[in-house]
């Protein structure tokens, strides 16, 4: 078996059952591990720690899979991963048609991401639902024809479709890829049905594996509190949070984002919805002039949702990304009524929940408003927090009242 061993004192983080280990961590590797191997990681004294996958180019030297030294590293093993994995999901989501099935460390299969669509059908017929995956690291990229076995035993879906077309796969020495791993080709017609709203999903290109699964909590909260109001949703998508407000039975809804290719799907799933058009607005533009014109021109909103992308996709990124998110944040206070609702978010894990609370209360005073965390906020139960893993929360929102 290939070993690794730890410098003096490196073994502290996984004792605290922390999941990686960086490259400067180890004094030695004995044997010759290919991308993806599973290793026996030990103290520098010797003592087991945990077995891990290997990825001889990523910084992230080491994924850990198991801290019990009698737990082998198998198909079983992913098996009995998937199984509770999709265990919780029963347990603690439910009647939603978009689900996270797996949440890389925080369902110990590290680099994993599956999201489960259930395509939306009249009661009584059956239809195949879609898996969609992320394969992020050399551990599961290695496991990957294990893991495609056990999601389908699980899940009882044939049809798995692969969105590996993300840039972090780089850095573990691993090319972009796409496609299908088992059954059919993905639907061009996939609804999904989320808190009684009706999406189109687009497996193939849509942003991650098609829609964002994160949000599903928060859009329900805008979707009750919409009633009668005039909403502003920015970074809109395929429309998530605007269909919710529609649902709720917003007065009008103004959508701002500049995907030409999103806003068609908005306008689809208004259609797939039964709303009245004419209480949506769609505008392909640049958010953050089209936030100032709306300013200018003495636009008010009764409630007003900024999602925007990751401003900071690294550390090195957090000043400029700060100014951004204050710069739209001034502007969703300004574009308020008063008794007007913020709800706003920042999905930068570079960015913390404090450092974010701090930059969305410097934009309240530069707006000159009094502004009420009603709650914090951030994803659902199928994202759950790895305790010794903090690195893991990335969405993080506040929902504010001026008053
Ligand atoms: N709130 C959405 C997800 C938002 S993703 C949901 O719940 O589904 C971020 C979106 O911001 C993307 O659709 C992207 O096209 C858009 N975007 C990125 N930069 C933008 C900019 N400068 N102006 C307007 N939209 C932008």
């Amino acid at each position: 078996m290939n070993t690794v061993t730890l410098k003096p004192s490196k073994e502290k983080s996984l004792l605290r059952r922390h999941p990686w280990v960086y490259a400067n961590a180890i004094e030695h590797v004995d044997g010759k591990p290919a991308s993806g191997a599973t290793v026996v990681v030990r103290a520098h004294d010797g003592r087991f720690l945990a077995r891990a996958a290997y990825s001889p180019q990523s910084q992230i030297r080491l994924r850990v899979w198991s801290f019990d030294e009698a737990e082998p590293i198998d198909h079983a093993f992913f098996k009995r991963r998937v199984q509770r994995a999709i265990a919780h999901r029963r347990t603690f989501v439910q009647g939603t048609g978009a689900v996270r099935l797996i949440f890389g460390e925080a369902d110990g299969l590290p680099g994993l991401i599956v999201d489960h669509y259930i395509q939306d059908a009249p009661a009584g017929s059956a239809a195949p639902g879609q898996l969609v995956c992320q394969f992020m690291a050399a551990g599961v990229e290695a496991w990957k024809q294990a893991i495609v076995t056990a999601l389908v035993g699980a899940t009882g879906c044939p049809n798995v479709y692969e969105r590996s077309d993300v840039t972090i796969r780089e850095k573990e020495g691993l090319a972009q890829t796409t496609g299908v791993l088992a059954g059919e080709e993905p639907l061009e017609t996939l609804i999904a049905n989320e808190n009684g709203v009706r999406y189109h999903v687009d497996v193939r290109t849509g942003h991650k594996t098609g829609f964002y699964v994160d949000q599903r909590d928060n859009r329900a909260l805008v979707q009750a509190y919409a009633q009668d109001r005039d909403v502003l949703n920015c970074f809109c998508y395929t429309g998530g949070f605007s269909l919710a407000a529609l649902k709720g039975g917003a007065r009008r809804v103004v959508s701002i984002d500049s995907s030409g290719e999103a806003l068609a799907l908005a306008r689809a799933n208004v259609e797939a919805n039964g709303f009245d058009a004419a209480r949506a607005e769609w505008l392909d533009a640049d958010a953050f002039r089209t936030l100032r014109r709306l300013v200018d021109e003495g636009e008010r909103f009764d409630l007003v949702v900024l999602d925007p992308p990751k401003f900071a996709p690294a550390r090195e990124h957090v000043d400029r990304a700060a100014r951004a998110y204050k710069d739209i944040n001034l502007s969703g206070f300004k574009l308020l009524r008063p008794g007007g609702l913020l709800f706003t978010y920042s999905c930068s894990g570079a960015i913390d929940a404090d450092l974010f609370q701090k930059i969305v209360a410097g934009a309240a005073a530069d707006a000159r408003v009094d502004a009420r965390i009603l709650k914090r906020l951030g994803a659902g139960f199928d994202h759950p927090l790895l305790a010794a893993f903090p690195e893991g929360e990335y969405l993080k929102g506040l929902l504010l009242q001026i008053v």
